[in-house]
């Protein structure tokens, strides 16, 4: 289950209108406590796909650094990682799935015309994409 502070979730709301038709891509900082993930701030990455930055999305290994360096800042953690789909559904593609981990949060904002129409977040459990409810704080 994600919690999420209302004012990181329009932040990624607004990232990903802003960089459509591309999709853009992030982490979560916040906190872990069991299967709750709490989440108090996003952490905006450029998307490091260098050919294919309308369908995939990339954080490099020296952005993951900095979001951990900015979380330990807080006393917070990396709980998850958001990304968009342009003109695509909320949905996780298989690529999204290999590449997750067990124990985050994946948020998919689905974009159309340049606006969020949808946003879903989804866990990983026995290497398969399960929805999971979202509850906004603050
Ligand atoms: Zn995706």
């Amino acid at each position: 289950m994600l919690r999420i502070r209302n004012l990181a979730l329009q932040r990624i709301i607004s990232q990903a209108e802003r960089d459509y038709p591309y999709e853009t891509c992030g982490l979560l900082l916040g906190k872990i406590e069991g299967s709750l993930r709490t989440v108090f701030g996003a952490f905006e990455t450029p998307n490091a796909n260098p050919d294919r930055k309308n369908d995939r999305y990339e954080i490099s290994p020296k952005d993951y650094l900095r979001a951990e360096k900015k979380a330990r800042e807080f006393g917070l953690e990396i709980v998850g990682v958001y990304h968009s789909h342009p003109d695509h559904p909320d949905r996780p593609s298989q690529f999204d799935q290999e590449r997750a981990f067990e124990g985050w949060s994946y948020i998919i904002l689905s974009v159309s015309k340049g606006k969020v129409v949808s946003y879903r977040s989804w866990e990983l459990i026995d290497g398969k994409f399960v929805e999971e409810e979202i509850f906004i704080f603050g």
